[in-house]
């Protein structure tokens, strides 16, 4: 499939306004969405729309098996060793705090939490709503100076032998990939419990939690080429199963009485309620639509245009990169020096540009990085070197005005 034939799968992506062809480059964010995911959803709404796992007519019938169906998707997508550890959440949000809510009857007082530096605030504030709760204590894993996770620090905050360890996979901010394989084997020697923030990782590279062999992987479809509403907490089986549900009601029990209520195993056990049924088939549309992709030049391409990226920024001039490396995934963070990168963006924006400017969800990054901002580029399967240079042709005109 040449560029322009991929790309035109993506409606989203034929706007233009004021008159400028939408450049997006806020993938990071959220990516746009290919036409058969929006038909997929469509058509569930149109033709098979019933609640899953209950009723005895067709309609049911239909949307429990493609529900399902995506269920096995995603266990052979992230080669997880059964469908019973797949389990659909609202995103990544979501799972996170399930996990950190789920294991607070492990946590003793005193445990202690490692969070890698560039987290999101999705893999923070969870375990900090557990450390009041249990009084565990979060430490965070520093940073070297190339903004690339400080391993040396890392192993002595190991033999500290923490409870947990929540790593990002790939930084929302930055881009920069955490070595998560070696960084999980690691822990698990410490023996700690292992979450992966899978965000910005599942779509730009090939996920496969039994090689890293974590605990906990999470992730979102909407930054997968799927809808919102809908995530994933994979788990080892044994990892889920110790988990107390962070929601009870129906769906996840067996039985119910004003005496006792039994919970259904796994997967049921943590899905209580309706479940985003449109959603989790959408994902299903974009883990196909991810699957037709020739892998190995999708990620070539991608990796080839986030050095074009960082490289092009880099001749422009007058640009501050944080965390640039070749080998980094997603998402370019900068700033045009001295200036307020809220500026930069609207007069991105007035150009058809969209990036993303401010903190982008990791104060504690931001902190350590002593910076209150940054704008960040950030790149899908869509874009194209065209893309790029018109970026940079824009912050060159951003920056005769603003310097
Ligand atoms: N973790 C990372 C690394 C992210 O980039 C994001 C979203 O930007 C999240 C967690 C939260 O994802 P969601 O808002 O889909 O729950």
């Amino acid at each position: 499939m040449d560029h322009s034939t991929l790309r035109s799968q993506f409606p989203a992506l034929a706007q233009s306004n004021d008159g400028y062809p939408l450049c997006y480059l806020d993938t990071a964010a959220t990516s746009q969405k290919p036409q058969l995911v929006i038909d997929a959803m469509n058509h569930y709404y149109q033709h098979d729309n019933a609640n899953v796992h209950r009723a005895a007519h067709q309609l049911s019938a239909r949307a429990t098996t493609q529900y399902e169906a995506v269920r096995d998707q995603l266990r052979q997508f992230i080669n997880a060793s059964r469908r019973e550890e797949i389990i659909f959440t609202h995103g990544t949000t979501e799972a996170i705090n399930m996990v950190a809510n789920g294991l607070a009857g492990q946590i003793k007082p005193g445990a202690l939490i490692l969070i890698d530096t560039a987290a999101h605030h999705a893999n923070i504030v969870p375990w900090q709503e557990l450390a009041k709760r249990t009084g565990a204590l979060i430490k965070p894993i520093p940073l070297t100076a190339d903004c690339r996770l400080d391993t040396a620090a890392y192993d002595a905050l190991l033999r500290m032998q923490p409870a947990i360890v929540a790593l990002s996979h790939v930084s929302n901010v930055l881009g920069t990939v955490n070595p998560v394989t070696e960084l999980v084997a690691k822990a698990k020697q410490a023996g700690a419990i292992t979450l992966v923030d899978g965000a910005q990782a599942i779509a730009h590279m090939h996920v496969d939690v039994q090689s890293i062999d974590c605990d906990f992987y999470v992730f979102s479809g909407h930054k997968m080429y799927g809808p919102t509403g809908i995530g994933v907490l994979y788990g080892r089986y044994k990892s889920l199963d110790s988990l107390s549900p962070l929601i009870t009601g129906g769906e996840m029990i067996k039985t119910v009485s004003f005496e006792n209520t039994v919970f259904n195993p796994l997967p049921n056990r943590l899905e209580a309620g309706t479940p985003p049924i449109a959603e989790v088939i959408g994902l299903g549309a974009a883990i196909d639509f991810i699957n037709d992709l020739p892998s190995a030049q999708t990620h070539n391409n991608e990796q080839a245009l986030m050095v074009y990226l960082q490289q092009s920024l880099t001749a422009l001039g007058d640009i501050e990169l944080y965390g640039a490396h070749a080998d980094n995934l997603g998402a370019v963070a900068f700033n045009l020096t001295g200036e307020h990168h809220q500026d930069v963006g609207i007069l991105l924006d007035q150009q058809g540009i969209a990036v993303r400017c401010g903190h982008h969800c990791a104060m504690p990054l931001m902190q350590s990085l002593q910076l209150k901002g940054c704008c960040r580029a950030s790149i899908g399967v869509y874009t194209h070197k065209a893309d790029i240079d018109r970026f940079i042709a824009a912050m060159q005109s951003v920056k005769e005005l603003l310097l």
